[in-house]
């Protein structure tokens, strides 16, 4: 199928494309890699489409004072290729190559995926999991929204439709972080049926400030609160039975709730013992 018609505008600067969206039915283009399907498929009928590919500015990896600040243009390749990345953010160097096939990381953004939020996506768990933070700039200034707080419901986030998500930031690495993930698919590179992203520190032998962001069971990407509190206790027996009150996964075209739930609970084991590696 062809799109519905649609006009284009290409944004200068963010500060620009604030103003162009303030036409009636507007929608920002960033890599294309989900719009363009939900427009061909129409079920999407913007009436402009809003290019933010000329910004310049949103393109860049930086570390500063202690974050990890990801520009929203970045795409999924260049962040795959950064050594910044790598060395300062390890859970979303570990996620990224689980996104899609190479095509799809090449043109598709970080900005892109953290705004679509696809309950089935690696990086808004990933940025839950870090406790990230995400900037967004519209028409009454820049604000930031921390991640606990963006992820709404379905495809639904702290985003208004005169907003323009500039960058995520995540904190930078420490020594005694440990970082884990993990996902199932049918195929790699499809949207995974179940997965988890996690993060904790180092406690002599143990771990604390566990927080595990599970995707792909349910809503959003949503945290499994009590099962981090058993993980941070030791038990990772407890942790797997406490994934019963922490998650309630829908039916989906992928598998059965149920099926989802026991795909949970081999995720939490793997990831715990990730986590237990030294400079995982
Ligand atoms: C075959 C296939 C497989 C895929 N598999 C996966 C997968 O396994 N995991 C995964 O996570 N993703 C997957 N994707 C999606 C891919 O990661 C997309 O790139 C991503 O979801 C959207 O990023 P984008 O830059 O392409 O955004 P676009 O498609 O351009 O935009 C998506 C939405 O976000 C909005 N938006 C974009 N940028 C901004 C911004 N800066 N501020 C505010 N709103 C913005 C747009 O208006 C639009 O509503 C797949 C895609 C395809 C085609």
């Amino acid at each position: 199928m062809k799109p519905s018609p649609f006009a284009y505008a290409k944004a200068r600067s963010v500060a620009h494309a604030i103003d162009l969206l303030a036409n009636e039915d507007a929608r920002l283009l960033a890599g294309g890699q989900s719009l363009i399907a939900t427009l061909n498929m129409r079920l999407s009928a913007p009436r402009v489409l809003i290019d933010l590919n000329g910004i310049g500015a949103l393109d860049a990896i930086a570390l500063k004072d202690g974050m990890v600040e990801i520009g929203a243009l970045v795409r999924h390749a260049q962040a795959e290729r950064s050594v910044e990345l790598a060395q300062h953010a390890p859970l979303i160097a570990k996620a990224l190559p689980h996104i899609g096939h190479p095509a799809i990381r090449n043109r598709g953004t970080i900005g892109g995926s953290v705004a679509f939020a696809d309950p089935a996506a690696e990086l808004p768990a990933c940025l839950l999991a870090l406790g990230g933070e995400v900037a967004i700039s519209g028409p009454r200034g820049a604000r930031n929204v921390k991640a606990d707080d963006f992820f709404k419901d379905l495809f639904e986030t702290a985003l208004t439709p005169r907003d323009v998500l500039t960058a995520v930031r995540v904190p930078a690495a420490n020594a005694d972080g440990r970082t884990g993930f993990a996902e199932f698919a049918r195929r790699h590179g499809d949207y995974a049926m179940a997965g988890l992203a996690a993060c904790a520190r180092a406690d002599g032998k143990g771990l604390k400030d566990v927080r595990l962001a599970y995707f792909g069971v349910g809503a959003t990407a949503l945290r499994a609160r009590n099962a981090e509190t058993a993980l941070a206790g030791g038990d990772v027996d407890a942790a797997v039975q406490a994934l019963d009150r922490d998650l309630d996964p829908p039916d989906d075209v992928q598998a059965t709730g149920a099926v989802k739930k026991h795909l949970a609970g081999v995720l939490l084991r793997r990831v715990a013992r990730q986590l237990m590696e030294p400079r995982s």
